[in-house]
């Protein structure tokens, strides 16, 4: 039985391809000779971050770190989250953080922030997908895959529920 049935594709996977061999060149033009610290944002950003590095023909290393949520309400700041898994230390390196999708910009915002306290050299984020007509917090991105409308996304990395992670392509769900 196919699971598609509820789904639209948005971009091929030829599409992200293309589009993350362009970001591989941006960023090998930057990076090449800076033995930067790439540090992927789990879950979403494993196969971006995998198909991404494996372009990239220079000297790196890579980090993996989990954003959790304690839920709104424990704060009036709203969202308050922790940082899970940082094990190298930032302090004078060349980062770049790398995420399937921006949407509030909450997240990724808090990411940034707590790495600047860190005091890396520099600081950069590549983001697979933006919506922009959902932010809330501003959140300046370096290097972008694809803007995309206000859809919920899976495939590609992105989940709903936890399924659809490992479709090739990035589809919408349809809104029934
Ligand atoms: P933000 O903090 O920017 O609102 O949300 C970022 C996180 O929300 C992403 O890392 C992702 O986990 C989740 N998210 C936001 N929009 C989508 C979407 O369209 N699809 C999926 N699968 N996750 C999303
Ligand atoms: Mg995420």
């Amino acid at each position: 039985m196919s699971s598609r049935n509820n789904l639209q594709s948005l971009f091929s996977s030829e599409e992200i391809e293309t589009a993350v061999k362009r970001l591989a060149a941006e960023i090998t033009k930057d990076y090449q000779d800076k033995n930067p610290l790439v540090i992927g944002i789990l879950k979403g950003s494993f196969i971006f971050l995998a198909d991404l590095v494996r372009l990239l023909d220079f000297p790196l290393e890579i980090e993996f770190v989990r954003l959790s949520s304690y839920g709104r309400g424990r704060t009036t700041a709203g969202k308050l989250n922790v940082v899970q898994g940082l094990h190298s230390d930032i302090r004078g390196r060349d980062v770049l953080v790398i995420e399937d999708i921006v949407d509030t910009g909450q997240s990724v915002s808090f990411l940034m922030d707590y790495l600047l306290k860190k005091k890396p050299a520099s600081l950069r984020l590549c983001v697979l997908t933006d919506k922009p007509s959902r932010r809330q917090v501003e959140v300046s991105v370096d290097y972008l895959g694809f803007t995309v409308p206000d859809r919920f996304l899976v495939g590609y990395g992105l989940d709903f529920d936890e399924k659809y992670r490992n479709l090739p392509d990035i589809c919408a769900l349809r809104e029934e």
